[in-house]
């Protein structure tokens, strides 16, 4: 019987891996809220048919497995709704092997652990941890299991050796899933932050340097391949220094965040907008021909100087960026070295008294 136990809590721990990834996957392409709760109630649902099916046969028709635990971890995790649908699942599922007194009680068993379920939500405290509530339902889970097999299993040599036994497995195979699934979901919601960040520039919200180079990249290959007109405009604040120095650094940073939501602001949807570092900013335009970019450039350049930095009540003050600009193919007549051509033209623009727009 152990031995069924330890194989049973192996299955538990690899089904549920196996099933948050697939879950996950199933998500990241779905975001109706009806679906979720289907694929998440069938999920778990399926978990405990996979349980059933590895029952540990302990009387002529009696089974035990851990099927409790998707229940479980879905009204821990996930939500009500998908944990009723994980529950009439399983209970009918059950038939499938027989229509017996112990399918019936079986599924009588999974409304039962429910009710607790939500009873025991209500009665804990809020502050008490997952892992506390946890214990309390898989002890819960227990009291009911050993209640019911006192009554289906009459050899009570079989009961003496088997209640202990479940209720140390059981515990662990509790504990260890809520564990389990505590530890993936962290994980995979520090991946997506830790992804989201390094493609992110932390003060502006911009995209970074990092994003910059695969989407230029993905730019250039497109613009190519169907030739059609790309334009990349390179930006730079104005004597940044001097707001720093004079303002503070704080001071410095407030304007870099006005700038760029005024750039994406202006830029919308029609490109992509990066903070290349410090106070420099790339502005990828893809199907923008000269003329449409210089307008853009301008556009920007224009709602900069009139805009009022507050920096505090007594204090307001105006900046002006410079820009340059390159246009495939009308100016440049391949992509490769477009970023390099539009830092001269931005070079010129401060070269030549700064608050402009300039093409190559
Ligand atoms: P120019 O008109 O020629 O561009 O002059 P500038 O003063 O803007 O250019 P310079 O390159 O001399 O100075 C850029 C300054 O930007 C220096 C640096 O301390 C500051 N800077 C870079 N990154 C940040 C930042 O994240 N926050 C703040 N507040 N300042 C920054
Ligand atoms: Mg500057
Ligand atoms: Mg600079």
């Amino acid at each position: 019987m152990f031995e069924d136990f330890f194989i049973n809590i192996n299955i538990v721990i690899a089904m549920i891996f196996a099933f948050m990834k697939l879950r996950w996957n199933i998500h990241e392409k779905s975001s109706e809220i009806w679906k979720t709760h289907l694929i998440d109630g069938l999920c778990g649902g399926l978990l405990g048919w996979v349980l059933i099916h590895f029952s540990i046969r302990v009387g002529v028709n009696t089974l035990v497995d851990f099927r409790y635990i998707p229940v479980l971890l879905m009204f821990l995790f996930v939500g009500k709704i998908p944990t009723t649908i994980s529950v009439i699942f399983i209970a009918l599922i059950r038939f499938i092997y027989g229509v017996s007194v112990s399918a019936y009680a079986a599924m009588l068993m999974m409304f039962i652990l429910l009710i607790g379920y939500t009873i025991i939500d209500k009665l804990v405290s809020k502050d008490d941890s997952l892992i506390v509530r946890g214990m309390y339902m898989v002890i819960f889970s227990n009291i009911a299991t050993s209640t019911l097999l006192h009554y289906v299993v009459r050899d009570v040599d079989i009961l003496l050796t088997l209640t202990p036994t479940y209720w140390v497995m059981s515990l662990i195979a509790g504990l260890s899933s809520i564990l389990l699934v505590n530890y993936m979901r962290t994980s995979e919601y520090l991946y997506h932050k830790y992804e989201n960040e390094a493609t992110i520039d932390f003060l502006t919200g911009l995209k970074n340097v990092r994003n910059f180079d695969s989407i230029w990249q993905y730019s250039e290959e497109l613009a190519n391949k169907k030739q059609k007109p790309l334009s990349l405009l390179m930006l730079d604040i104005d004597h940044f220094k001097r707001i720093n120095d004079t303002y503070g650094h704080g001071a410095g940073d407030f304007v870099l965040m006005e700038i760029s939501r005024i750039m994406e602001d202006v830029v919308g949807k029609k490109g992509s907008v990066f903070r290349k570092g410090g106070e420099e900013f790339a502005i990828i335009l893809p199907l923008f021909k000269r003329e449409q970019a210089r307008e853009m450039g301008e556009m920007i350049r224009g709602r900069v100087e009139r805009h009022q930095f507050t920096i505090d009540r007594e204090t307001k003050i105006n900046v002006t960026i410079s820009c340059g600009f390159v246009s495939f193919p009308e100016v440049v007549k391949q992509t490769n070295n477009m970023v390099e051509l539009a830092d001269v033209a931005l070079y010129n623009a401060k070269e030549t008294g700064r608050n402009k727009v300039l093409s190559l």
